[in-house]
């Protein structure tokens, strides 16, 4: 299915290896055995890729945004043909269970169709003048080039997120994958190669993390960094950005509360709870990471929820009927244990998990893990797990809670489950988050604006307000 050697490379339009002939193994964390070896790539290669976008920018731009749609338009058609073969190539990269690889794969071509459409839909402004010998214009105008740094949780639709909009704008990209996942991203850039998309309007740069971040910081051309990932590189972009100052569009670490409210649907609490905490192991930013439950429906939905978790197959994510597959890699795995045996040594109680999975796979699996008797002050508690623990902590008042629910640095998504509808809207206005899900915890679709306040980030990605990123405001004012 796959070449050992890939040429992973893309600049102006050509496939190459690292100008040093240096590669990177890719491994499958399910196995641990390696699937590839891509280019390692650094700071040369990504200069000679800003200059070929910049090239490409000033005839890119210049297309009518029907041109750029129908470009799009096409990779959105393409992808969606092969969303098996992606989606394989995928899960050996990532670890996710298929099911969940072809859902992202969806997902990521969503992203193409609705920037194919928004495309053709960047509007200006004709603004009333005071003065009656003046007319004010604002016209929408492409930042430039981008650079787009993308993390491994989210392969693909990370990726077209970020460059979807980017390329309806009118910007050109130079694309930086996450090291653990280039395969996905190579696959993407060839598709719209496939597309008819032009030399140098895409370029892709695999390798070293820090000399290609470097390289987008410091050449003046990068007019804009796009970058999901932790919040500790976010925070070190920023500053690096403020040399030339670049614009930033942050998508940074999460901390998410789900709040279970005693008028809740508990079922539906508990099946989206879990949907939302397992999905891809816990690794998502806007994954449940700690819950709250009213005392009151406390026992019985722990109880509800315990018996799906126990239901739960771990496996490789390749099988046929995995629900968890691997973490990342070891670190992944090192943090998980490290929160579990923290919060164990402050009194939690296991319900169920609380150990490694030691089935016949080599990679790092985690059980699924329920925990009770909770404090505030555990690691749970206070920091993104990224794995497959539940802190589940009671509690009786809604003040108190929204107040715990907002005693973090981050603000990426909180949930609530309630079936008042006088509820939804109050608690949602008072928690002091980007995203707020109401008895739903997919709230991550192409049509609407995600994205994070305090830490979690600067920006939003989706809808319209994404691609608003990618463009200035220019005003032309004129005396006639
Ligand atoms: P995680 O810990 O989840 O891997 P990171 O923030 O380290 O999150 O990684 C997200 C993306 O940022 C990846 O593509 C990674 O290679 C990249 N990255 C990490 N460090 C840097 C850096 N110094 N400059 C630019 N990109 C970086």
């Amino acid at each position: 299915m796959i070449d050992t050697l890939v040429q992973s490379i893309f600049i102006n339009g050509k496939w190459q290896n690292a100008e040093t002939d240096k590669t990177t193994t890719v491994y499958n964390p399910a196995t641990l055995e390696p699937v590839a070896e891509v280019a390692d790539g650094g700071e040369d290669e990504t200069n000679k890729a800003i200059a070929a976008a910049s090239t490409a920018f000033s005839t890119w731009s210049e297309l009518t945004g029907r041109k750029r749609s129908k470009i799009l338009y096409k990779a959105h058609q393409l992808m969606l043909e092969e969303t098996d073969r992606l989606a394989k190539l995928l899960t050996s990269e990532q670890g996710k269970p298929l099911k969940e690889a072809k859902g992202e794969i969806k997902g990521a071509a969503n992203f193409l169709l609705w920037y194919a459409e928004e495309a053709s839909r960047s509007y200006g402004e004709w603004i009333p003048s005071s003065i009656k010998s003046k007319r004010m214009l604002v016209m929408p105008q492409p930042v430039g080039v981008v650079g787009a740094i993308t993390p491994w949780n989210f392969p693909a639709s990370m990726i077209t997120r970020k460059i979807a909009p980017a390329l309806a704008a009118g910007c050109t990209v130079v694309l930086k994958p996450a090291p653990e996942t280039p395969l996905s991203a190579i696959e993407i850039v060839k598709i719209l190669e496939r597309a008819g998309m032009p030399n140098g309007v895409v370029n892709l740069v695999t390798g070293d993390a820090e000399a290609i971040g470097n390289a987008m910081l410091t050449n003046k051309d990068v007019r804009l960094i796009t970058f999901t990932g932790s919040t500790k590189v976010g925070k070190y972009l920023m500053r690096e950005s403020a040399e030339h100052v670049k614009k930033l569009s942050l998508e940074l670490g999460g901390h998410a509360p789900i709040i279970v409210f005693d008028d809740a649907d508990l079922e539906k609490a508990a099946n989206l709870s879990l949907a939302s905490k397992f999905r891809n192991n816990g690794q998502t930013c806007i994954c449940a990471n700690r819950l709250y439950v009213h005392e009151s429906v406390k026992d019985k939905f722990t109880k509800i929820l315990t018996e799906k978790v126990k239901q739960l197959k771990i496996g490789s994510g390749l099988d046929e009927g995995t629900d968890l597959g691997p973490l990342i890699n070891e670190q992944a795995s090192i943090k998980v244990q490290a929160h579990l045996d923290d919060a164990v040594e402050k009194g939690a109680q296991i319900i169920c998990g609380g150990t490694k999975w030691d089935g016949e796979l080599n990679g790092y699996f985690y059980q699924p893990t329920v925990l009770s008797g909770i404090t505030d002050d555990m690691l749970v508690m206070n920091e993104e797990t990224f794995g497959p623990i539940i802190p589940i902590q009671p509690f009786s008042d809604e003040a108190a809670v929204i107040n715990k629910a907002n005693d973090t640095d981050y603000g990426l998504a909180a949930y609530i489950f309630t079936e008042k509808t006088n509820r939804a809207i109050s608690v949602s206005e008072k928690l002091d988050y980007g995203i707020v899900g109401v008895n739903d915890v997919f709230p991550a679709v192409a049509e609407a604006p995600f994205g994070g306040v305090k830490q979690s980030g600067i920006g939003k990605e989706g809808g319209h307000y994404g691609m608003e990123e990618f463009l200035e405001r220019k005003f032309v004012s004129m005396g006639i």
